[in-house]
């Protein structure tokens, strides 16, 4: 009896787990070819100011046309294509992409402002980045200044000489360097300072909280006091209501991205919004 049981059991277990690994493989399949074949699709949000919403930036956020599901948000194929290196051509391509469209925008006359592209762990453990990175940016005829690389902390702690190489070298190309979901980490003031950042995004899960949370408020007022010791940018993240606005101000925080202003949009919809402020 008890033996017969354990034997359903495992087979229960068995037959589950070929069944993730099958969900899985299909969905690795599907990923490559949705890369061949032009699946994706870069969108944009705004980055405003948060004294007038001046919009001063954009961030590229990539999605995925499935012929069957329709559009799928980052969250459910990013941690995949990421296990399987995926991103690596997959990034490459979002940053070519929205560099391509910061080209039309910029021959369209739109006001000058900046693209913030996120970067993987796997793109940035790659030796020539900046090589890449200045490639794309002398094909669209793009000043390196307008480009900002978003980071993540996990990515600077690995403390080794090839992160911080590869850093200087990209300051040195004169991109601007982020820090996303900042707070969600353990990186040491200390050795912030000695990083060449630029900018600190306060991460969405502490925005959520402000006002009424006592803890989350607390927070995001140190990142920036702290942040503007070191003489960096601080950026507020997921920013949905007035309220969360109206404290981040008051707080001194520089800018500000969030529903409030404008969930990410398709390309073709950012002159709009120019036009609107
Ligand atoms: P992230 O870089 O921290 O991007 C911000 C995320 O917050 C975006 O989700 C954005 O749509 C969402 N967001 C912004 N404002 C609000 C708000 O007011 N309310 C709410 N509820 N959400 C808001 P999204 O587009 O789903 O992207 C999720 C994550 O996927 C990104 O987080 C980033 O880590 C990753 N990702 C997206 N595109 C790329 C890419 O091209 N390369 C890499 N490596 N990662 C990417
Ligand atoms: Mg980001
Ligand atoms: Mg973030
Ligand atoms: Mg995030």
């Amino acid at each position: 009896q008890a033996k017969a049981q354990g034997r359903n059991t495992y087979r229960y277990y068995m037959e589950s787990l070929t069944r993730a690994a099958n969900a899985r493989l299909t969905l690795e399949s599907k990923l490559r070819h949705a890369l061949d074949n032009e699946e994706f699709i870069v969108y944009f949000q705004p980055q405003v100011s948060m004294s007038d919403e001046r919009i001063l930036g954009v961030e590229a956020l990539v999605r995925w046309q499935d012929p069957q599901e329709g559009l799928v948000q980052p969250g459910r194929f990013i941690p995949l294509a990421e296990e399987t290196r995926l991103i690596v051509p997959l990034g490459a391509w979002v940053l070519r992409q929205s560099c391509r469209q910061m080209r039309i925008w910029r021959d369209a006359g739109l006001p000058p402002m900046t693209l913030a592209v996120n970067l993987s762990i796997q793109q940035f453990a790659q030796r020539d980045l900046a090589v890449q990175v200045a490639d794309i940016l002398e094909t669209f005829d793009l000043p390196s200044s307008c480009l900002e690389l978003e980071l993540t902390e996990s990515m600077l702690m690995q403390n080794d000489a090839h992160g911080i190489d590869i850093l200087n070298e990209l300051q040195e190309l004169g991109v601007g360097l982020a820090i996303d979901d900042f707070g969600t980490g353990y990186s040491s003031l200390a050795y912030l300072k000695r990083l060449p950042i630029d900018k600190l995004k306060i991460d969405k899960s502490f925005v959520d909280g402000i006002p009424t949370d006592r803890n989350d408020a607390e927070i995001a007022t140190t990142i920036i006091a702290m942040a503007h010791n070191l003489k960096l940018s601080v950026l507020a993240e997921g920013v949905e209501t007035p309220e969360q606005r109206a404290f981040l101000q008051d707080s001194g925080c520089d800018s500000y991205q969030g529903y409030l202003f404008s969930r990410p949009v398709p390309a073709e919809s950012i002159e709009a919004l120019f036009r609107r402020t």
